[in-house]
């Protein structure tokens, strides 16, 4: 069993009821447990600034199944949830990233871990420290706020589920 980091986001519709449903379908995904869950928090929209502010949460999961079986996991949850296809980086109900694998570094055509992205986005460095205080990436990285300029989370909107 290893530790893994799940980043969601919405900007469409009911956001948190989006993220609620996101979190009970990972939990009931085979091999997939919950172990922690951030606050939520609002950030400012990122990549196309024209849309909604996105509701951001990240989930810390107990995992007993390979990276992409949490990928296929994770894009069946995003469909599932009507994810419209369309403009990237674009308005979303729902989207999944996993964030970290264990201490996994993973380059696949479907798969990039840690996400490439991860140290330069607040709305992943803030939640990811609120559960994950002091973690490094597999290179030893440490994870803070001074790199996250993307994305800057401006309220938490939720406190962490029970
Ligand atoms: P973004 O999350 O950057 O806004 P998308 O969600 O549209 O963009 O990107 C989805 C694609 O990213 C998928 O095809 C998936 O294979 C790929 N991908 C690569 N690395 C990851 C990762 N760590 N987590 C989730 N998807 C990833
Ligand atoms: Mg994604």
């Amino acid at each position: 069993m290893l530790r893994a980091y799940v980043g969601m986001g919405s900007n469409l519709g009911d956001r948190i009821g989006n993220l609620g449903a996101a979190l009970s379908a990972l939990d009931a995904t085979p091999g997939v447990a919950i172990a922690a869950v951030s606050s939520t928090y609002e950030s400012e929209p990122w990549g196309v600034e024209d849309q909604p502010a996105f509701a951001n949460l990240v989930v810390g999961l107990d995992v007993d199944i390979d990276a992409h079986q949490l990928l296929e996991a994770c894009q069946r949850i995003e469909s599932d949830l009507g994810r419209v296809a369309g403009v990237r980086y674009g308005p979303r109900a729902i989207d999944l990233d996993i964030l970290l694998f264990g201490n996994a570094q993973i380059g696949t055509t479907a798969l990039t871990v840690p996400h490439p992205r991860l140290l330069e986005r607040d709305f992943v460095v803030t939640p990811l420290l609120e559960i994950a205080p002091g973690v490094l990436l597999p290179d030893g990285t440490p994870v803070t706020v001074d790199s996250a300029i993307e994305g800057r989370v401006t309220r938490r909107l939720a406190p962490a589920p029970d």
